[in-house]
């Protein structure tokens, strides 16, 4: 035990000599007042990127930062207090999680001052896997995760009233499709609808937990809101509706394909090499994430299929 303690210890020391490689090269992007946005690569987790591939985000008050995800590791989360405190000296304090995906809550080992809120099964499942998930982004992306841990959030967010920090009137909306708890965050204020993994854009969805027909009802009621600016999950900020429609064009797209290949008994290595149309093919980590999706939905449609053929 103890050798094995020396070895992690004196691996960390070296890793921390490196310096400089892996530090993380944020650069804050006004999309509204007081509102800033750190983009993510639009890529897979790699070495490279140091597994910074999703969006988050901060709004400035008089009443201090309020914070949306934490990104992928403890040095993601370090550099973006460094970068918020490039824009403002208003202190961090208030940290909301979107949802219980490694790319998203890794960097709240940076934020433990402050409270960290999400939705109730978004804190149980990142008490539950996320050590697994943190070890998980080590084999993914390597020495940038030094030092992380799966911090599990510390309070609930707060679903039933609209929250006031200075000027901004937020609304934590509490949905589910992509996972079991996606929070989305709405400031009333600027018309800032942070959508977390509700909203890709440009980028292919992930589906590993997703439950699409929730997902859809989500994305259509987000849809009816008066919102002005979209901040996906992952991919560009944009005006208007316009991820939530894609998202929700090629969830219907991908299940649709399923079912007709799942009728004519394909089986998923068919699947999940048939050639995407133009439109998905475009999308950036494909046809990686359709391949995944392949795994992660087709089973279970593949399975309906042979229930519900009543052939002999
Ligand atoms: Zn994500």
């Amino acid at each position: 035990m103890r050798h094995g303690l020396a070895l992690v210890l004196g691996l960390l020391a070296s890793a921390g000599a490196m310096g400089q490689a892996d530090d993380y090269d944020l650069a804050p992007r006004q999309v509204a007042a007081n509102t800033y946005v750190l983009l993510g690569a639009q890529e897979n987790f790699s070495f490279d990127n140091h597994g910074a591939i999703s969006n988050t985000g901060f709004i400035v008050t008089d009443d201090g930062v309020v914070v949306i995800d934490t990104g992928p590791s403890r040095l993601y989360g370090e550099a973006m207090r460094a970068a918020i405190a490039e824009v403002t000296d208003q202190p961090v304090v208030q940290v909301y999680i979107t949802h219980a995906h490694p790319d998203h809550f890794l960097g709240s080992n940076a934020f433990e001052d402050v409270p960290i809120a999400a939705l109730p099964q978004t804190t149980e499942a990142i008490r539950e896997i996320g050590p697994d998930l943190a070890s998980n982004l080590y084999n993914l992306v390597g020495s940038a995760m030094r030092g992380t841990t799966a911090v599990v959030p510390t309070a609930k967010a707060d679903t039933e009233h609209r929250v006031a920090f200075g000027a901004h009137e937020l609304e934590l909306i509490a949905a589910r499709g992509h996972t079991a708890g996606d929070l989305m965050v709405f400031d009333h204020s600027t018309g800032v609808l942070f959508a977390g993994d509700i909203a890709f854009h440009d980028r292919a969805p992930t589906t590993p937990n997703a439950d699409i027909a929730a997902w859809h009802k989500t994305l259509a009621a987000t849809q009816q809101r008066d919102f002005k600016t979209l901040v996906p999950g992952h991919g560009p900020v944009v005006e208007g509706g316009e991820a939530l429609a894609q998202t929700a064009d090629y969830l219907t797209w991908l299940v649709q394909g399923f079912e007709q290949a799942a009728a004519r008994g394909a089986s998923a290595a068919e699947v999940m090499f048939m050639p995407l149309p133009d439109r998905w093919a475009a999308l950036a980590v494909e046809p990686g994430e359709y391949r995944r999706s392949v795994s992660h939905l087709y089973p279970a449609i593949e399975r309906a299929a042979l229930e519900g053929d009543d052939t002999p």
